[in-house]
């Protein structure tokens, strides 16, 4: 898969290039702050490859899977809108870049399909007993998929998006500006990491600060 390959190969660039300060690289495996959302950016020739990082509740206003139609309605929209990067972010238009490749992808139905929730609401626990190796079901008991402090999976669902452009003047990349804001006010802020002919650079980008400068 080409996904695959784009996320290995950005991973691999960032930690190659990070190995003096790989306090971020680290981030993915830990909890996220809501209204925070990490962007890291990285450089490889005429390519420019970013990776979002965002939590759910940014994105969609809830990290559990969905389980009503209308979430699911939520679910589905979002995605398309992680879909169209030109309405979260914009290069200058100098540097001529292209979206080459992208992908999204969240936490939110890892076992969607293990759960059928619609079952639980008309079955007994007796029958819920029966499907004990699903551990999670235990956690369902009261139906309240709002309170899931202490979800396994479910606590923390996450959107992970790649984004890779071809540019044809990189050297002429001087901004990069975040429309993200706009799309999911509830983010309040986005670390950006980025590495590039310009060197290592870090900021924090919020909505009254969008325009991030190499
Ligand atoms: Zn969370």
């Amino acid at each position: 898969m080409p996904t695959q390959h784009f996320r290995a190969a950005t991973w691999l660039l960032i930690s190659a290039a990070t190995c003096a300060a790989p306090a971020w690289a680290y981030t993915q495996h830990e909890a996220h702050i809501h209204g925070q959302v990490e962007l890291n950016m990285a450089q490889d020739g005429n390519d420019l490859l970013l990776e979002i990082t965002a939590p759910a509740v940014d994105v969609i206003g809830f990290e559990h899977p969905p389980e009503t139609e209308a979430e699911q309605q939520v679910l589905k929209d979002a995605v398309l809108k992680l879909n169209r990067p030109e309405n979260l972010l914009a290069i200058n238009a100098a540097a001529g870049c292209q979206l080459h490749e992208q992908h999204v992808s969240h936490t939110l139905s890892e076992h969607a399909e293990t759960h059928d929730h619609e079952k639980h609401g008309d079955h007994d626990h007796d029958e819920h007993d029966e499907h004990d190796e699903h551990d999670h079901h235990e956690g369902h008991d009261h139906h309240d998929h709002g309170k899931h402090s202490g979800h396994e999976h479910g606590e923390h669902g996450e959107f992970s998006i790649q984004y890779t452009y071809q540019c044809d003047t990189i050297d002429k990349l001087s901004t990069l500006t975040l429309k993200w804001f706009s799309q999911f006010p509830a983010t309040e802020k986005i670390q950006l990491q980025a590495i590039t002919a310009q060197g290592q650079q870090a900021a924090t980008l919020t909505a009254s600060q969008a325009e991030f400068r190499f």
